[in-house]
């Protein structure tokens, strides 16, 4: 506040105006400090009380020198800021009509009566307009007003005395506040994701940008165990920035099934190595890697913006989500190694112990290029296991380019091989090689499938059974409830089913509403849905970017014109509107469709979503639990009944409450599917590492010999 008032005050005189500031202190602080430290950033507020004291009375100093440059009206129920601001007025020799004093109406009736009466000018003030909103405005003012710290509090409820009530704010005791509480994640720290709103950051992301475009149409070979295959033998495929088909981002060397066999033969002589090294130094080369993503931030994101059509936040997200999972694991597996507490008697000693599965094969999709190959690939190279990465088709160079960090940050070549290729050859070789242990696929239903039923099979000689984790897709519903708050679930709905084009597993593709509020919501949602802005996501003011390919254009067309058989479009985003090369389609909303259609049970994977009306919440839940999937889903709601019915019976692996259902953060929403949506424990949360280990129990008799083990 300081800092803008100079450049206020300075642009005023320079221009020769005058304005009326109201100067206020305290609104919104536990909205801004929640904020920020969910987003990671540095709290913009003063955290203690009598520091935002202080730099009011510095405020009140300055702006009231200032008059008549600015006039100034004090809005506090503080009665040592208001009797400072009249004692420094006096001492400036302002007269009282030269400044006001501001109260809501009905708060300290007795502060008004004394400002009166001592001749300042006093103005009541009153919220007016809707009931509900109103009351939200008037819950935060209570809420604010009753706060431990809150000056009407310690007064009202004589907490405090009047002459510590009227003393210099800094220096004041303050109550006691409790210590951070040390949970069980002390230790790990969350990425922060960029602010945009700081002009450093987005020039650092438009200088990026740049430089990368400098690096466009160069080759990646294969990263094996021997070395980087880049010889002219292979074959190489390009691949293409969505937005602008023709313009190549790398050509990348294509593995055949030869390369995934002698690939897993370099693999298991490697692991056992790299098995038996101490956690800590594992964990280090991880801690490394995170290191040079974070370094490497803007650059990786402007990858990902040119090679998979992100725009700027959603390619931030993706490589904080990356660095988060490479801190959580490490920090997962430390907690890990240190075994867990078993029974023990006298006599005996009874140890647990987790051992590494082995070879892992990664296959990893392209709509989080960067967080999930590095999720799944982190999780098993942490825990000892050697990885071989097939990444997608249409994410290969940003797969290069975090391979790439791993093993500069110290994991060695036969622990971590990348062999981009063809999913149905190189991906189903590895699926299918006797000496793979285990299986982290990310990927759709289909595929999925596949995998799981190859990986069932035990090829002559193979001595153990494969592990599968597999995380697929979903059709995800989001309910919205007849009391529910519509702005809230407005900007809920656009990020949920909009964002990144629908192309997310979690994204929401059914949305079911109460017949109560459907017709007002369905008005602001086309109204909202029509100001998005589809276009390059290389431009930060772009709301969501192309498709991933032609053929997923494609699909989407052909949805479109079938909705209009099977139902009703109520919305279809202007073909004008769009850009017109780039695998663009702009954004639907589709009524009057059976549940039961193809529409509403097949993923699409696109921005076309779904409206059903219900005429009840229990009804709303029957409907979103009545798919194949069950993936993400959420309601909104004011009704704490309807939000146990939804946490008892909404069958979702990551249910979302008055907010989206999309951006799970590593630790705070660990996550994955159930029924067909997935198979296998959360992403980034606690059990995913115990996928990739064996436990290993060892008893020993201590009567006669000791134990030498701990
Ligand atoms: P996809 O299934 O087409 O491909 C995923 C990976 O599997 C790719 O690397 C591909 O090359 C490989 N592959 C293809 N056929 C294979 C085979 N026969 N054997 C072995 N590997 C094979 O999926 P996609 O288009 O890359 O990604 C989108 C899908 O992923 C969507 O269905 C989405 O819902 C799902 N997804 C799920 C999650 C989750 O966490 N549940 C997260 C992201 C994406």
């Amino acid at each position: 506040a300081e800092e803008a008032t100079e450049k206020l005050l300075d642009w005023l005189e320079r221009h020769e105006h005058s304005l009326t500031v109201r100067l206020v202190k305290g609104a919104y602080w536990d909205f801004q400090v929640a904020q920020a430290q969910s987003q990671g950033w540095p709290v913009p507020v003063y955290e203690d009380k009598a520091e935002t004291d202080h730099a009011f009375e510095r405020l009140t100093e300055k702006l009231l020198g200032s008059y008549p440059l600015v006039s100034t009206a004090i809005a506090s129920h503080n009665i040592r800021s208001v009797a400072h601001a009249m004692a420094v007025a006096e001492s400036l020799g302002l007269a009282k009509d030269q400044l006001e004093f501001q109260l809501l109406y009905g708060m300290g009736d007795a502060i008004g009566a004394a400002i009166t009466k001592l001749g300042y000018p006093l103005r009541i003030y009153a919220p007016v307009g809707d009931l509900i909103p109103g009351m939200a405005y008037l819950v935060r003012r209570i809420l604010e007003n009753t706060a431990n710290e809150s000056f009407l509090r310690q007064d009202a409820l004589k907490e405090r005395s009047p002459d510590e009530l009227l003393a210099f704010p800094i220096g004041k005791e303050r109550p006691g506040a409790a210590p951070a509480a040390q949970d069980e994640h002390h230790g790990y720290r969350p990425e922060p994701f960029a602010d945009w709103s700081q002009t450093s950051e987005r020039h650092r992301m438009q200088y990026a940008l740049a430089a990368v475009r400098e690096r466009l149409g160069k080759r990646y070979g294969l990263l094996t165990a021997a070395s980087a295959r880049a010889s002219d033998a292979g074959k190489w495929a390009a691949s293409r920035n969505p937005s602008r088909p023709d313009e190549v981002i790398g050509e990348v060397a294509q593995a055949t099934p030869a390369d995934a066999g002698a690939a897993v033969m370099a693999a298991q002589a490697a692991q056992p190595a790299w098995a038996a090294l101490p956690v800590a130094e594992r964990t280090a080369c991880l801690r490394r890697a995170a290191d040079a993503l974070r370094k490497r931030h803007h650059e990786l994101a402007s990858w990902e913006v040119l090679e998979v059509g992100k725009t700027w936040r959603e390619a931030d997200a993706d490589v904080v989500e990356a660095i988060e999972y490479l801190e959580y694991y490490s920090f997962q597996m430390e907690r890990l190694a240190r075994g867990r507490p078993l029974l023990q008697v006298p006599g005996e000693r009874n140890l647990y112990r987790y051992e590494p599965k082995g070879v892992v094969a990664v296959i990893s999709p392209w709509n989080f290029p960067a967080a999930i190959l590095t999720g799944m690939a982190s999780a098993a190279l942490v825990a000892g296991n050697a990885v071989i990465l097939k990444p997608s088709e249409q994410s290969n160079v940003i797969a290069h380019h975090v391979a790439s960090a791993l093993r500069e940050a110290g994991v060695p070549p036969g622990i971590l091989q990348c062999l981009p290729g063809n999913g149905e050859t190189v991906g189903a070789a590895l699926v299918d090689h006797p000496g793979v242990h285990a299986i982290l696929f990310t990927g759709s239903k289909a595929v999925g499938k596949t995998i799981i039923e190859r990986a069932s099979r035990v090829a002559a000689g193979q001595r153990h059974f494969k592990h599968v984790v597999a995380e697929l897709g979903g059709k995800n519903a989001l309910i919205v409830d007849d009391d529910a708050d519509l702005d809230a679930a407005i900007t809920g709905i656009l990020h949920s089913a909009f964002s990144y084009g629908g192309q997310k597993c979690s994204a929401l593709s059914r949305l079911i509403v109460h017949e109560r509020v459907y017709e007002p919501l369905m008005k602001r949602l086309i109204e909202a849905v029509d100001r998005l802005k589809v276009g390059d996501p290389a431009q930060p003011d772009t709301d969501f970017g192309p498709l991933i390919e032609a053929d997923a254009q494609s699909r989407l067309r052909e949805a479109l014109a079938y909705a209009k058989t099977a139902g009703r479009v109520a919305y279809a985003y202007p073909d004008a509107r769009l850009p017109k090369e780039g695998w663009f389609v702009g954004p639907a909303i589709v009524t009057d469709i059976s549940p039961q259609d193809r529409l509403a049970q097949a993923e699409l994977f696109g921005p076309l979503l779904c409206v059903f009306q219900v005429q009840s919440f229990e009804a709303g839940i029957a409907l979103a639990n009545g798919t194949d999937f069950a993936l993400t889903g959420g309601v909104y709601t004011r009704s704490p009944k309807h939000i146990d019915v939804a946490a008892r019976t909404f069958d979702a692996g990551n249910l979302y409450v008055n907010r989206p259902i999309t951006g799970a953060i590593v630790g705070r929403q660990p996550f994955g599917g159930r029924r067909l949506s997935g198979l296998g424990t959360k992403a980034g949360g606690p059990d995913y590492l115990l996928q990739l280990l064996t436990p290993k129990t060892i008893s020993i008799n201590t009567a006669r010999h000791g134990t030498p083990l701990e």
